[in-house]
């Protein structure tokens, strides 16, 4: 770059930091745990961590925009996305500004969050050569301490300052080479930056793992696949050390309970994939939720969902925080819609078994163990050559695409995938970096009319549906639950939709170039309330949903709000 060149970018970039500065205003205070931890009571403008708030609910208390007047929203603004690849990411919004990453070479942008003007962007290029299974994608980003922090597919967690987008420290995790990529948004817990990691169908040994948020020293690591000695050990039998490329991956953002101290992360498929002859065994923490303790990374408690999984079930969606009351007791819950196809409540403080229920069409599972939940498998799901269809496949009963729970109605919005899938097992060899998966699964074919997919309201205390929304297509988007008595979500051929939270009933239907994989969120700044969609099809959909078919471009953010000027009334007329 010559001279004149490089002034022009100085010069640019300081009045990139007077923008933010300016938009920022006089309301810039740094985000910290305990402003996390208050946020969804205390600052529902703001969305400052990857689900919304430490919970994972993934519901704002933001009502302007509600079930009597969404119909009339308007775009605010759209931002274009130059990227081939899926768009993942859930947006953050801190005093009026807007974060958010893309995949491909990972980018992260900063945007006045009122008008969608850039701010400022910063592109980090990835080798071509990074072995990703399924797309090149990024799911966020974590704030705190000022910065921001977030990883790139050849697993690297970059600090960046959140107002000026220069970097403060970078860190390998582990090396692709290895297997190991990086895809998830981290979270920031009491000053440290908590990460997983991607790559459970390359034979790499998972991890979760925390950073000093100012440093980037590393704090503690803990692997998700048991060393010699460790308990759990003895859960992965055979004659090889087969815990050493036992899988275990972390690539969804966990939750955590300030009261309790305890951060909870999910676990995702053991390795190799589809075949479990040479790793006979439950094959612990995989498919499983852990209990850490975020200062030291102690395991206090875990619980598997899929022991042995051999058909790619993962259990590494997302686990919400939610009190609930059932069976005449209160309870710290947690709830989670397993891609096993079932639905599970534990209690959080100990990891208990509470109750469970398939929330699909399933076929794996006889029954589960009504005290422990433990599946007992059924004579059709051990693999030979299966050739009778499975239900769910591997693309699962829902993906990691998030759910929602609003305490108001006290409903689950879940995004669900009807499949079903042939297994055929096959050799798995291990070879460094390469693939290491052991059959071939084929989606099965669905009668004709049959919906792939729906939106499902299912209450977490009766495990009955309160309504459903059949779909063409699995329902691969995030939800987002919001006070005005909403569910915001979109279709795979691009229909975002705003749906009555109590009755099902759609009430705003827009469609969008693309369709929808990433979670929809809200924030508002100067009183104006904004719902953001990230459009863009991607990752491993098609095995999903065969037959859709999808273009290459109209990756995008929108944003919609109520009419400027006009102060909606109750019944929605102006
Ligand atoms: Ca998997």
């Amino acid at each position: 770059m010559n001279c004149k060149g490089w002034n022009l970018v100085v010069a640019g970039f300081l009045m990139s930091l007077a923008a933010v500065a300016a938009a920022q205003g006089q309301k810039a205070r740094t985000v910290d745990s305990e402003r996390i931890a208050r946020a969804a009571e205390a600052e529902p403008e703001n969305w400052l961590t990857y689900h919304g708030s430490y919970n994972a609910q993934r519901h704002s208390r933001l009502d302007q925009i509600n079930a009597k007047n969404a119909k009339q929203m308007e775009e605010a603004w759209q931002f274009y996305l130059p990227i081939p690849h899926g768009f993942e990411a859930t947006p953050l919004v801190v005093d009026g500004v807007m974060y958010f990453t893309t995949g491909g070479h990972t980018a992260v942008y900063a945007l006045d969050a009122a008008s969608g003007k850039e701010l400022w962007h910063r592109t980090f290029e990835v080798a071509e050569q990074v072995p990703a299974c399924c797309d090149w994608v990024n799911r966020g980003l974590a704030l705190g301490n000022g910065n921001v922090y977030f990883v790139t597919l050849d697993a690297r967690l970059i600090a960046l300052n959140a107002a000026s987008g220069e970097t403060l420290w970078e860190k390998t995790l582990a090396d692709w080479r290895d297997g190991f990529t990086a895809t998830v948004a981290p979270l920031f817990v009491n000053g440290k930056v908590i990460t997983g990691i991607s790559g459970g169908e390359y034979g790499i040994r998972g991890f979760v793992d925390a950073y000093e948020a100012d440093t980037g020293e590393r704090s503690w690591r803990f692997w998700t696949i048991p060393s010699p000695g460790e308990p759990g050990h003895d859960t992965w039998k055979g004659e090889q050390p087969t815990w050493m490329t036992g899988g275990g991956p972390t690539w969804v953002t966990g939750s955590y309970d300030p009261e309790l101290n305890l951060l909870y992360w999910t676990v995702g498929n053991p390795a190799p994939d589809f075949n479990g002859e040479v790793r006979p065994g439950d094959n612990l923490y995989t498919d499983s939720v852990v209990a850490l303790n975020p200062e030291t990374g102690e395991l206090i408690w875990h619980y598997q969902w899929t022991p042995h999984d051999v058909w790619d079930y993962d259990g590494i969606n997302e686990v919400i925080l939610a009190d609930l009351e059932v069976k005449g007791r209160q309870v710290k819950a947690l709830i989670h819609a397993d891609k096993n196809g079932h639905f599970y409540v534990l209690d959080r403080s100990n990891g208990t078994f509470i109750q469970a229920a398939p929330f699909v069409r399933q076929t794996w599972a006889k029954r589960l163990d009504p005290k422990t939940g433990r599946p007992e498998v059924a004579d059709v799901a051990r693999l030979t050559s299966a050739m009778e269809p499975l239900c769910p496949g591997p693309a699962g009963g829902k993906e990691w695409n998030h759910m929602a729970f609003s305490p108001q109605t006290g409903l689950a919005y879940i995004p669900v995938i009807e499949n079903c899938a042939t297994f055929r097992m096959g050799q798995a060899f291990y070879r460094k970096g390469l693939p290491f998966w052991g059959s071939v699964a084929d989606a099965a074919a669905i009668g004709p009319g049959e919906s792939q997919g729906a939106m499902l309201a299912l209450d977490p205390v009766t495990l009955k549906p309160s309504w459903k929304i059949d779909t063409k297509w699995p329902v691969m988007s995030g939800v987002l639950s919001t006070a005005g008595n909403l569910v915001f979500w979109g279709e795979a051929e691009g229909q975002l939709h705003a749906t009555d939270a109590e009755t099902g009933k759609d009430v705003w239907t827009h469609k969008a170039p693309m369709g929808m994989h990433a979670p929809p969120m809200t924030y508002a700044v100067d009183g104006q309330q904004y719902v953001a969609f990230p459009v863009g099809w991607g990752g491993w959909l098609n095995g999903f949903a065969p037959g859709l078919r999808h273009g290459e471009r109209g990756h995008l953010l929108t944003v919609w709000r109520l009419p400027k000027g006009g102060q909606p009334s109750a019944d929605g007329q102006q």
